[in-house]
């Protein structure tokens, strides 16, 4: 049940509305006329203070009963006009956010509100004419005839600019403080304090102007280009706001296409906020939109000063900018008059945020741009089953991007099987056509890529003569293996005995799947001693700036090969190369969730697009015990329709999402008993509605234990999404009656990242 349709008596008001106060809402009485009528996110003015000065405020929770003396509470004397004011979409966006995710509210207005600044605003004088243009000119002649020249000086300047930097004025036309002071006392001028904004993008825009980039101009779009941008503005003018979908593939002209969105959105009064994975936000894509908007852009990213950060939303708030572009986190940006968002690769996991309240930006964005009235493009060259799905059901608007505009091929694919290598004797980790390509390509001078796609936690064991791979029986995922050497699911528990032979060849070749970068580094030593390899990963680049550092240095051909994990095939573009080596596909194909397959699909969809972005033609290896698994298939073949119908039906049989909804409930705390006693509690609670949602465990999670915190885990899943959020509030409500509870639990809708 909503709690926006019974009578509460109280609710709480947050007045100073910033990420520090909203620990300290004050509880006031609801008065006769406005109860079952206010709701979270509805602002309000409220009597506040010693003397009851009227303030404005917003209901950031409805409640029962009151924590103090009822007679001293005060009473909400109405509801304020200013409804629409951004705040007010911001706290409106928390409630939803809340309620959707599940979190607490106060979270919820932590995630969605700019955090104050500590420090002290940035200030520079300035100096303002306070006479006409002609006064202050005559004035300079006659400061001139009596020889005060430096007076005619600062005079002449102030004739032509009503407001003169100090700055310029001491340095430049070098005025002494004695003469502006006596034009003061004149009354001819006034110093006064302006404040100004910390700018991140400043020194890019200065590197950009040197490097002359201003002047060029934004290509003529290509009909296909243009159809989609007409097709947007077409519903936008009619007033119709929807979410749409641009399948392109890489370097098919999808950024274009944003940029002249983004400039008509501009041209009719409103702001544009574009969405990217912070590890594409490089150096490079902000120089391409300042060349573009100048310095109505700006960037908003986990490098920022907590200062900077907090003068971008100022900068936001008062419309010195129109666009800002930054990472899931950017979509708070408090513009007032948001038309736009974009958001780019909008498959990515980055776009699920790891803490609570977990929230999917896509869908907090759409649900954004419905408060503001404003559209929404997703673009992506490998879009996520969800978007896709929406877009064939028609509930999102579709493009189709297939043409690479620069002019280069796709390159060439090779499968290489590797059960095939280790019958024929090669037991190395490189395969026979691998090692032929990389020679040729070291030979050449042409630059290389491998491609390790390790996740943290596949632990999957596999036979290397069949490629047969362990599975739940129940779950259709990979099972893990565990230190004790049992297999374990990890959607439910289910577990079985360490195998010593292949169940369907007999083999003994049945081994847990590993290998790291290291290991990778160390045989590529010993093979090339001549060639030059560049390693990243997790562990080379923890420092700030190194993963630009390492990528530049390939870029600048400081090296012949670049070795690294899912890191490497994001962004950059790198026109020496012309092979890409994956050495394990199934990495990421067996790592034991429901979107292995998809991820699979998308990383070697996007290192394939690494191969030939130059002149010359690239080639591609995919390593892999499964060259007909159909991720691998299509990928290879670069056809996502075609992965994509596979898929789907997989997900549509196993009970995932899209098709269906999963919920992830994980229970932490330091009394192992103790949390696995709330899991199965909890986990009976979800299941109490006969046929509504189907639990799967409660088991230890994938890392059981972290930072001395023991980790359990359930699943749920369910065709209606409403009766997930239904248990979810069952067990809301439970765990709140609980005294004296050490135990966390996060709730997790649709996740996309492991446990
Ligand atoms: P994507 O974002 O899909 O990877 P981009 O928009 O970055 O593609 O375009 C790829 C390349 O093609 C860029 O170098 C871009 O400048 C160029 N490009 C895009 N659209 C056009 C166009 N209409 N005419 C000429 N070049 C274009
Ligand atoms: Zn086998
Ligand atoms: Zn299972």
């Amino acid at each position: 049940m909503g709690e926006e349709t019974r009578n509460f008596p109280y609710a709480d008001v947050i007045v100073d509305i910033s990420h520090e106060s909203v620990d300290r809402p004050f509880t006031y009485r609801i008065p006769e006329d406005l109860k079952g009528k206010l709701e979270t996110g509805m602002s309000v003015s409220v009597p506040f203070g010693r003397g009851d000065s009227v303030r404005q405020g917003y209901v950031i929770a409805l409640r029962d009963s009151i924590s103090f003396d009822e007679r001293k509470a005060k009473e909400i004397l109405r509801r304020a006009k200013e409804d629409t004011a951004v705040d007010a979409v911001l706290v409106r966006l928390a409630g939803w956010i809340r309620e959707q995710y599940g979190s607490t509210m106060i979270a919820a207005l932590k995630t969605v509100l700019p955090a104050k600044q500590k420090k002290r605003n940035l200030e520079k004088k300035e100096i303002r004419r306070l006479l006409s243009a002609e006064e202050t000119e005559d004035l300079a002649k006659r400061s001139a005839q009596k020889n005060r020249s430096a007076m005619a000086r600062l005079l002449s300047a102030l004739a032509e600019r009503e407001r003169l930097p100090m700055e310029l004025v001491r340095e430049k036309l070098h005025i002494s403080s004695s003469t502006i002071n006596s034009l003061e006392k004149q009354g001819a001028l006034r110093i006064q304090s302006v404040r100004i904004y910390r700018n991140p993008v400043e020194s890019s825009m200065e590197a950009a102007k040197k490097k002359d980039a201003f002047g060029k101009d934004s290509p003529i779009l290509s009909a296909a280009q243009q159809k989609i941008v007409d097709s947007v503005l077409d519903d936008y003018d009619a007033g119709i706001r929807k979410t749409y979908l641009l399948h392109g593939i890489t370097g098919s002209g999808k950024t274009e296409v944003y940029m002249k969105l983004i400039e008509e959105c501009i041209d009719r009064g409103r702001q544009a906020i574009l969405l990217i994975p912070e590890i594409a936000l490089t150096y490079q894509t902000v120089v391409r939109f300042l060349k573009r908007f100048g310095n109505r852009v700006s960037v908003l990213h986990s490098g920022l000063s907590a200062g900077e950060k907090y003068d971008q939303c100022e900068r936001a708030k008062n419309g010195d900018i129109d666009v800002i572009i930054g990472p899931r986190s950017a979509l708070f940006t408090p513009f007032e008059r948001l038309g736009l968002i974009i958001i780019d690769e909008e498959h990515e996991s980055s776009y699920k945020s790891e803490t609570m309240p977990k929230y999917h930006a896509r869908e907090t964005a759409v649900y954004l741009a419905s408060l503001h009235h404003a559209s929404v493009l997703l673009g992506s060259a490998t879009p996520s089953l969800e978007s896709y799905y929406r877009a064939k059901q028609g509930q999102y608007g579709f493009f189709y991007l297939g043409e690479r505009l620069t002019g280069n091929v796709l390159p060439q694919v090779h499968r290489v099987d590797l059960r095939q290598e280790l019958r024929q004797g090669n037991r190395s980790i490189f395969s026979r056509k691998l090692q032929e390509l990389m020679e040729e390509r070291l030979k050449k001078g042409e630059q290389v890529m491998l491609f390790l796609n390790r996740r943290g936690y596949a632990g999957f064991v596999s036979c290397r003569n069949c490629g047969h791979v362990m599975e739940c029986p129940h779950c259709s995922v990979s099972l893990s293996e565990h230190k004790n050497g049992k297999l374990v699911c990890h959607y439910c528990g289910y577990e079985e005995p360490a195998v010593k032979s292949c169940p369907a060849c007999g083999s003994k070749y049945i081994l847990g799947f590993k290998a790291g970068t290291e290991a990778v580094e160390e045989k590529l030593r010993q093979m090339y001693p001549k060639a030059r390899v560049l390693r990243m990963d997790g562990d080379t680049t923890k420092k700030k700036d190194s993963y630009e550092k390492i990528l530049s240095a390939f870029a600048d051909r400081e090296a012949d090969i670049l070795l690294g994990t899912q890191m490497i095939v994001k962004g950059h573009d790198f026109p020496g190369v012309t092979l890409v080596g994956v050495l394990a596909a199934d990495m990421s194909l067996f790592a034991g969730d429901y979107r292995a397959a998809e991820r699979t699909f998308q990383l070697l969809t996007q290192a394939a697009g690494r191969a030939g972005r130059g002149d010359l033609p690239g080639e591609v290896v995919i390593q892999t015990y499964q060259p007909d698994h159909y991720s691998i298939v299509h990928a290879a073949a670069q056809n996502y329709e075609k992965f994509y119908e596979e898929e789907v039906l997989y997900r549509e049989i196993g009970g995932y999402p899209p098709s269906s909804h999963m919920m992830a409930v994980l229970v932490t705390g330091e009394d192992e008993e103790h949390v696995k006693a709330l899991a199965q509690e909890l986990a009976k609670l979800a299941g109490e509605e006969e046929g509504a949602v189907t639990v799967l465990g409660p088991c230890p999670a994938s890392y059981s234990k972290l930072n001395d915190n023991y980790r359990f885990i359930f699943y749920m899943k369910s065709v209606d999404e409403k009766k997930l959020a239904e248990a979810r509030e069952r067990m809301e409500n439970h765990i709140q009656t609980l005294q004296k509870r050490a135990e966390q639990v996060q709730f997790d809708i649709d996740p996309m990242n492991g446990y």
